[in-house]
């Protein structure tokens, strides 16, 4: 008898051992069916949406410090938009270098990638895109004072500057064997820097941001057009992120077809 009801305490022990620890696991993982979550649901639980840019692409995306997170242009009037639709906070990390964005989206340090960020076959395959916004070509952009370089045929032997891992070095890779030295930088505005600053012969980059770079004041010109017609779009999470995408989608077109995108991309572009 007092050795069956100490059998019956032990199993008790046990069971109430087992549901303690199942307990416990269920706390650290972060609550039941945590990783099942889609991303618009994560985003709307944490209720701010997390946007990795890199600024140094006028008119997209500048550094401000007077700006609500620090960076401002085109893609962040986008991103805010966005927010304010999820009715979340915005929160933008601005990365130094462009090409480390989709890394820093497949790790989840951010929810989306808007960066000017041209739709490619390659991106897509560790990406989702939202529709496009945005279309633009590349440029070569020289100095003022640069004769002999009229087009990207004059580029034999010369030193091209470049955004690493952005559509103007891919163009390069693949169209212009004949270029002698193709530098890469972290950001547009640091090829420009280095054109001015005679380390370079030319720069190729997106259209938009070398018409920005073009003025009385600055130094440089646009001496070709390169068609490579490219659309911009929003990156986001291979992973369980169709609501997301499909939410994107949508205020992407209300503000396009209210006209607010309109108005976003002439507040920003000069005259
Ligand atoms: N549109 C180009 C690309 O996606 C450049 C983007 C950028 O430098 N921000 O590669």
């Amino acid at each position: 008898m007092a050795k069956s009801s100490k059998n019956i305490q032990i199993a008790a022990v046990a069971v109430i051992a087992v549901v303690a620890i199942a307990a416990i696991g269920i706390v650290l993982m972060g609550g039941l069916g945590a990783d099942d979550k889609s991303a618009l649901e994560k985003i709307k639980d944490q209720g701010k949406l997390v946007v990795g840019t890199s600024a140094g692409f006028p008119p997209f995306e500048m550094l401000n410090t007077s700006a609500a997170g620090g960076v401002e242009g085109i893609d962040m009037d986008v991103a805010k938009a966005i927010a304010d639709a999820l009715d979340v906070e915005l929160e933008i990390k601005n990365y130094d270098d462009f090409s480390v964005l989709i890394t820093a989206l497949q790790n989840g340090k951010i929810d989306m990638v808007i960066a000017g960020m041209t739709i490619t076959d390659d991106r897509n395959e560790s990406a989702t895109f939202s529709m496009p916004y945005y279309k633009a070509d590349q440029a070569l952009v020289v100095l003022k004072s640069n004769t002999d370089i009229l087009s990207t045929a004059d580029l034999a032997g010369k030193v091209v500057a470049v955004n690493t891992g952005t559509t103007g070095q891919y163009y390069i890779e693949d169209n212009l064997p004949d270029v002698g030295e193709m530098k890469p930088y972290g950001t547009a505005s640091d090829t420009f820097q280095a054109l001015s600053g005679n380390k370079v012969d030319a720069v190729i980059i997106d259209s938009p941001v070398a018409a920005n770079y073009i003025s009385d004041t600055n130094p440089y010109k646009i001496v070709e057009t390169i068609e490579t017609n490219e659309f911009y779009g929003i990156a986001m999470s291979k992973n369980n992120s169709e609501d997301l995408v499909t939410e994107v989608n949508k205020i992407l077109e209300d503000l396009i077809d209210s006209g607010e995108m309109e108005k976003i991309i002439s507040k920003w572009s000069q005259a």
